[in-house]
């Protein structure tokens, strides 16, 4: 059996990141089976479905480089197959039409949650002629006297289990021409011939609505499995309050190696913490992921990009980094350091003057004028000497003779006019002789 197996998120917003990282599971999952993965938008919702956000979405997986096997679908375009799906159930009397009014509804769901019964709908139409009259929601017959127990094995987590006696008769049309997503989602999955069916644990819960949909429409069921959820640093789930949930967010300040990379942990402990997804598909397993909500923490997708922006070539990150006219020599003293690319401008003393007060000079454990006496020293040698670390080191030291902090600072708050930078010889060496001696002497100025 090939492996086919699919994202089908609703374009009511943009990307989410939970979203990217079911993507970037099933898509792990069919790479290292060598099967097919699909995206398709559940656009049941036709209030709040948008074109402008499957597009978003489409331009975000690519940006991903998460590659699908076949042009995204939508679901709208299935609705006459769902049409014929729901008439069927309707004319071999496993669905009906419920002709409660919305106020009835809400009555009777008002009433159990005061009673703190779990909210279902028995409905007294489906066993009478009223039943099969057209109009109204239509609904799956449930059998609520039944005591069956409704299991699968999720290849996750192991086996679920739900009382059947708890769905009540769910809802799968708003009308006979109107699918509902429950219903559409698994016509599209039966479709497609997907075998597995990976995503979010807030999906479980509908799992069994969806296996007593399989069965009324006698086709044979996927696997499930069900990925764990993202949790905010307070291990609540994931939302807007924990800050940015769209990948669009993060694509100005982010790689989208290190974005993958990040998903690809949270929920699966790789083999090194720093990971292609190349090399994350060798490794993927559907059984290996962790069945607990992972904790989507901004300051691990820093680290892992501040060690992915290490790997850009000069070329790449002034491309990326939106500076291509600062010289090559500067990028390494930049990618070592760096977090996020807007962070960049921090560093714009590689290439440009910096502008610092003159205050900034002043080693702790000196006055102005100490500064100005060092500056002058350095100055003074810097005309005449061999450019190179060791040179530069040692005239530097012998100047400082046991407080190197009396040098060092001075120098290199005149070199980058900030409270912390690369060391003073690391600096002069990036800058150039000239420089680093234009510096100096606008430094020594400041403090005349
Ligand atoms: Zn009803």
């Amino acid at each position: 059996m090939s492996v086919r197996v699919r994202v089908a998120p609703s374009p009511t917003g943009f990307l989410h990141v939970g979203t990217a990282q079911s993507a970037l599971y099933n898509w792990l999952f069919a790479r290292h089976q060598g099967g097919k993965f699909f995206v398709r938008f559940e656009d049941t919702d036709k209030e709040r479905s948008k074109k402008e956000f499957e597009e978003e979405m489409t331009q975000t997986l690519k940006w991903l480089k998460l590659d699908w096997d076949e042009e995204i679908t939508v679901v709208s375009n299935n609705l006459p197959r769902h049409q014929e799906m729901l008439s069927k159930l309707l004319s071999e009397d496993k669905a009906f039409y419920c002709h409660h009014t919305k106020e009835e509804l809400e009555a009777e769901r008002k009433e159990q949650e005061e009673k703190k019964l779990p909210p279902r709908h028995v409905c007294g139409f489906k066993n009478n002629e009223r039943g099969k009259e057209a109009g109204g929601i239509v609904r799956l017959k449930v059998d609520e006297t039944s005591d069956r127990i409704i299991a699968f094995d999720d290849a996750i987590r192991g086996k679920v289990e739900f009382k059947q006696s708890l769905l009540g008769d769910f809802a799968i049309g708003r009308a006979a021409d109107d699918p509902l997503y429950h219903f559409a989602v698994v016509v599209d999955d039966v479709d497609m011939k997907i075998t597995h069916i990976l995503r979010g644990e807030d999906h479980i819960s509908n799992t069994p609505k969806h296996i007593l949909i399989y069965e009324a429409l006698g086709f044979s069921l996927p696997v499930f499995a069900h990925l764990p959820l993202l949790l905010g640093i307070d291990r609540s789930k994931l939302s807007k309050r924990h800050g940015d949930t769209a990948v669009a967010n993060y694509m100005n300040d982010y790689l989208p190696e290190a974005i993958v990379n990040f998903l690809g942990c949270l929920g699966y402990t790789f083999s090194k913490e720093i990971i292609s997804k190349e090399e994350m598909v060798q490794e993927f397993e559907l059984a290996k992921v962790h069945k607990s909500g992972a904790i989507f923490d901004v300051q691990k997708l820093n680290w892992i990009n501040s060690q992915w922006i290490k790997k850009l070539s000069p070329q790449e990150f002034k491309q990326k980094a939106g500076l291509p006219q600062i010289p090559d020599i500067v990028v390494p003293l930049i990618t070592e350091r760096l977090e996020k690319f807007s962070d960049a401008k921090e560093f714009s003393y590689l290439w440009q003057q910096p502008e610092y007060d003159p205050s900034l000079l002043k080693w702790k454990k000196g006055e102005l004028s100490d500064a100005k006496s060092a500056l002058e020293k350095v100055l003074e040698s810097f005309k005449d000497i061999s450019w190179d670390k060791e040179t530069l080191k040692a005239k530097l030291d012998e100047i400082a003779g046991g407080d190197r902090g009396m040098v060092y600072w001075p120098l290199r708050a005149a070199l980058s006019g900030k409270e912390k930078s690369p060391d003073p010889v690391e600096l002069s060496l990036v800058l150039g002789k000239e420089e680093v001696i234009k510096r100096i002497d606008i430094a020594v100025k400041k403090l005349s």
